[in-house]
């Protein structure tokens, strides 16, 4: 379909993805499921998942019957191949709309006010601003749309057999819906649609349609499946969400104090937090609805320098060895002496800077920062691991995460002890990865999403606490006098990486 790793990139910074790669990839799935265990997919009690967050699909006007009349003798891509008013949708890397976000941001009163109503500041790849670009610069193709998805509802759409809304978690991807009343933003849909579409408030929230509550099932699978793969007809339908959320969902936390700290490629980390505690910020981070508590929020980060900086620094000052890199760490003590670093080789994100391939070392004795050449390197190492644990800090508590009573880890650097010794250092609470791995935490948030919707439903459609039966290791206890002086170095941290963001 002429993607790269999946991918159609712009020359404008535009990222798509053919909406029939996502019918063909569900295709092959229940193909393999069908092959491989063909005697258990008649006791499948439901079905849920994720997909991928910020990606949007945009259907033809003949896509609702398409969906509702599928032969089962033939596979789904064949026959959904016209459903598509739009062929290739926007996807998470997509970075074309900035001329959009800026004019949301401008009709609702800046950047705080957008996160205030939906969560977030306009981000370009945040769906309904390239809802917005594609009403001004597709408008014959935009005519046509009937309907619009996220690559989780065409999920739950296609196995319901019938439109089902966008789950409200994963909508909160989106600058569109209203976080308090969970409902699509009037002022926001009327931005978006400006002049170009008549009646924009109820003409886009209809192509929206309403949200689904993420934890009850909506429907029975659709006779295709249970024809052509065998599921069971009352196997049920529970809304798919976002890859976020779901991730939560799968490392089993829901109780406001836990957070979540990946350690993969790029660092991120998710926290619940308590409603009336939770701070949107106009300048970073998110804050989405939860998939799996009604009653309390997701904030959550993303860094650009994680674990590839990190690796720079091992590869220059530690013979490109964990090991190496690890005994360098110990040899210095928390606190690093007064030292401080700020490692971007990458312009970051959390918090903003612009400039990229920047290292920043200060010293103890001088709020300017030293030559980086004149630092030792197990002070650099100490650095770079330091600086993580100090930002997630810093910037959890900065939307509203003041009471973080245990840390979950995952990802590829969460193997490394010393890494999270001085993160429980740092926030003073003990460290817990899962048993079993959990490196596919957001597909096995779906299996337990759908559980938790069953239980919901066999109490009536009443939200029940998601308790899932996942079991944690504890790694490391925080040691006292360490968190004493991480916790006296705060405030200079927040200092420092201010005067780092202005040079
Ligand atoms: P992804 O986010 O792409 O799924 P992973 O979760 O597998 O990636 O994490 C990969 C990263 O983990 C690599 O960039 C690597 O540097 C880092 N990593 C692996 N082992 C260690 C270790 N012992 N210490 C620190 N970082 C590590």
């Amino acid at each position: 379909m002429g993607t790269q790793n999946g991918v159609i990139h712009g020359p404008d910074g535009s990222a798509t993805t053919p909406s029939l790669v996502f019918i063909a990839a569900l295709d092959r799935v229940l193909a393999l499921l069908k092959n491989e265990c063909p005697d258990a997919v008649e006791r499948i009690v439901a079905v849920s998942g994720c997909g991928q967050q910020h990606g949007s699909v945009y259907w033809g006007s003949n896509a609702a019957s398409l969906i509702a009349e599928m032969n089962p003798e033939v596979e789904m891509r064949e026959q959904l191949q016209d459903a598509f008013a739009i062929s290739n949708g926007p996807i998470w890397m997509d970075s074309s709309s900035t001329k959009w976000c800026q004019r949301l941001e401008r009709d609702l009163g800046g950047p705080q006010a957008v996160a205030n109503l939906t969560g977030s500041r306009a981000y370009e790849r945040f769906s309904i601003n390239q809802v917005a670009k594609l009403i001004d610069t597709h408008p014959n193709e935009f005519k046509n749309v009937s309907r619009i998805s996220l690559v989780s509802s065409l999920l739950t759409t296609i196995f319901a057999g019938r439109f089902v809304g966008i789950d409200e978690s994963d909508a909160t991807g989106m600058n569109a819906l209203d976080l308090k009343s969970k409902i699509w933003s009037a002022d926001v849909l009327k931005s978006v649609g400006g002049a170009a579409v008549k009646n924009p408030e109820s003409t886009l929230a209809n192509l929206l349609g309403p949200v689904a509550t993420p934890y009850l099932p909506v429907d029975n699978i659709s006779s295709y499946f249970v024809e052509r793969y065998g599921f069971s007809p009352k196997c049920k339908v529970v809304p798919f969400t976002g890859d976020n959320p779901s991730t939560l969902a799968g490392l089993g936390i829901s109780a406001a104090g836990d957070l979540a700290v990946s350690l993969g490629t790029s660092d991120t980390a998710f926290a619940v937090v308590a409603k009336s505690a939770c701070k949107p910020s106009g300048i970073e981070g998110h804050v989405l609805l939860n998939p799996v508590d009604p009653d309390t929020f997701i904030a959550m980060l993303c860094f650009k320098n994680g674990s590839l900086a990190r690796e720079q620094i091992r590869d220059k000052h530690a013979n490109g060895e964990w090991a190496d890199f690890n005994s360098m760490l110990s040899k210095t003590e928390p606190g690093n002496n007064g030292f401080v670093g700020f490692f971007h080789p990458e312009p970051e994100i959390t918090p903003p800077t612009s400039k990229p391939e920047q290292i920043h070392i200060f010293d103890a004795n001088s709020d300017a920062p030293v030559s980086v050449a004149s630092v030792a390197p197990e002070i650099q190492i100490r650095a770079i691991i330091e600086q993580h644990a100090l930002r997630l800090k810093q910037h959890t508590q900065i939307l509203g995460v003041s009471k973080v009573k245990r840390i979950l880890v995952s990802g590829g650097a969460s193997a490394n002890f010393e890494i999270l010794r001085v993160l429980s250092n740092v926030f003073g609470v003990p460290v817990y990865e899962t048993v079993g791995g959990s490196t596919a935490a957001a597909a096995y948030g779906g299996i337990l999403r759908a559980q938790h919707a069953m239980a919901c439903e066999a109490e009536g459609g009443m939200y029940v606490p998601f308790q899932p039966d996942i079991q944690v290791r504890l790694v490391v206890e925080p040691d006292s006098a360490a968190h004493g002086v991480y916790q006296a170095a705060m405030e200079r941290f927040e200092k420092l990486e201010r005067v780092v963001v202005a040079l």
